[in-house]
């Protein structure tokens, strides 16, 4: 086990791309030998170890490098249970070192050019240029108290490139009026409710069609997955065009686990090209939940906090990632997740308070089935000022039997209360399935009347996993329509001859 990372070395290194000289063959071996040990370096060649208290975030299955995912535990990695969670760890470091500040800033994606090299050179440069005599003296002998400022000269030119230049400051958004009703109806102040719909496992989209349908009077958008699970379905982006068509208001999720850099920037032009006007970035399952054979586990080219900041510059600066500009930047309502149960109400305070800093706009939460709970979470939120700069819908399953509330537990980043799992196994043991499906829509409609109306929250997101018939109801007898709802027409009845 590396001396300073609290996981195990478990990945390999990586290599330089392109052939390399001897000088620099020969300095990569050293930096190697000596960052492996200490620290399971794996060469990623654009080192983060200064702003995550000494523990190298290349450990992470994901290869995350702005913090947990959703599934993250105290105890574990969920990709790997047998290693801790590398984000767990320089979390908790990094508040013990009282340097948790530093987490704030959004860091790049790697630069696979640098990736394999060594990342001394630069450093050594970088002090060269300030002086070196005036650099130690700073570092060592923190002259003039310069030694934060002088020790993040030196390592923010290696951490934040030209073509990056990350920050940890809130950026407002440069346009003022909404650019889709999900936006509108959200600055209003109504409780908004939104809705997922499963994309199709086929190219039929008969059923796609009568969900969307049968939701659309009772919500103001639709959400539709990307490949949920890391399980292959209809795209993201069909289904908004299905919705589109339909008349009704998409939300296009966009898994970071299945998409390069360049994939991104071109699906988002397309997209926004189609209509589309709210987006939701996500990390994405891990291929760990697929059915086998499974996809490369261990790296993902971007992470969801990448994805929005770098989607909010192309809309707010007109700029791809590489510089180029924009003639029509797209225009969207940009979204996120938020996990208010996994690893430390604290923790994943922090992260949100990252994606809102790096663009997020509206956050949409994993399941809550606890109330309370959560609470504590909103409340760490609340601590860091950011609850104007966000709208929070929280995310809700109707249990449909007390099998499905067994499964549920196993999903990472959602907690049942134990109470709940026996009003579900006792409604199944008493009157059977239907008893337990009624149970489900009680426990949903209990949870709805305990968020509506507190402060902070502002609309409910629906993921009814297969059961759009419930969505009605809920909506319905949970007293949160839609202000401008129009009851359905009713179904013509079939005359027989
Ligand atoms: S739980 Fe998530 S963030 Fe933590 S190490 Fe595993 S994949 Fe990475």
């Amino acid at each position: 086990m590396p001396g300073f990372t609290p996981g195990r070395r478990w990945q390999p290194r990586f290599y330089p791309f392109k052939r390399e000289t001897f000088g620099n063959r020969a300095l990569e071996t050293i930096e190697f030998t000596i960052k492996g040990p200490l620290w399971g370096c794996r060469m990623c060649g654009n080192c983060l170890l200064q702003e995550t208290a000494f523990i190298c975030p290349m450990e992470c299955p994901k290869g995350l490098r702005n913090g947990p995912c959703g599934g993250s535990t105290p105890e574990y990695c969920y990709v790997d249970e047998t290693r801790p969670c590398i984000w767990y760890k320089i979390y908790e470091r990094s508040f013990r070192m009282g340097t948790q500040g530093k987490l704030l800033e959004v860091l790049p994606p790697l630069d696979w050019e640098k990736t394999g090299g060594e990342t001394w050179k630069d450093v050594v440069d970088t002090i060269r240029k300030n002086g070196t005599g005036k650099v130690f003296k700073n570092v060592l002998f923190n002259q003039d108290g310069q030694r934060a400022t002088t020790w993040n000269l030196i390592f923010r030119s290696v951490r934040q490139p030209e073509w990056w230049q990350g920050d940890d400051q809130y950026h407002s958004p440069a346009y003022s009026e909404p650019v889709s009703n999900l936006e509108k109806h959200l600055k209003a102040g109504e409780f908004v409710v939104a809705c997922e719909i499963a994309p199709p496992l086929s190219m039929s989209t008969k059923k796609l069609t009568e969900n969307i349908q049968l939701v659309k009077p009772y919500v103001t958008a639709i959400n539709f997955t990307d490949n949920a699970s890391a399980t292959p379905r209809m795209t993201s982006w069909a289904c908004s065009k299905f919705a589109i068509e339909n008349g009704a208001e998409p939300v296009l999720q966009i898994a970071a686990r299945d998409r390069t850099r360049a994939s991104l920037q071109g699906e988002i032009l397309g997209a926004t090209a189609m209509g589309v006007r709210n987006v939701l970035c996500v990390t994405g399952d891990s291929p760990i939940l697929a059915p086998s054979p499974r996809g490369r586990m261990d790296i993902n080219d971007m992470d969801s906090i990448q994805m929005i900041w770098i989607l909010r510059r192309m809309r707010d600066d007109g700029h791809y990632l590489d510089g180029r500009e924009i003639k029509f930047p797209p225009k969207f309502f940009l979204g996120a997740a938020a996990s208010p149960f996994a690893s430390d109400p604290k923790f994943q305070a922090l992260r949100e308070h990252k994606k809102v800093n790096a663009g997020a706009q509206f956050f949409q939460t994993n399941l809550v089935y606890d109330p309370d709970r959560m609470e504590i979470w909103l409340n760490e939120i609340a601590k860091r000022n950011i609850l104007d700069k966000i709208f929070i819908m929280i995310g809700i399953t109707p249990l449909k039997s007390a099998k499905m509330t067994h499964y549920m537990t196993q999903v990472p980043g959602v907690y049942i209360p134990v109470a709940i799992i026996h009003r579900m196994d006792a409604a199944d043991a008493k009157g059977g399935p239907k008893a337990a499906q009624e149970e489900g829509v009680l426990i949903a409609l209990e949870i709805i009347e305990k968020i509506k109306g507190k402060q902070g929250i502002h609309g409910l997101h629906i993921m009814p996993v297969g059961w759009e018939e419930i969505v009605p109801r809920i909506v319905t007898e949970g007293g949160i329509l839609p202000k401008d709802f129009t009851a359905p027409a009713p179904k013509a009845e079939k005359i027989s001859a």
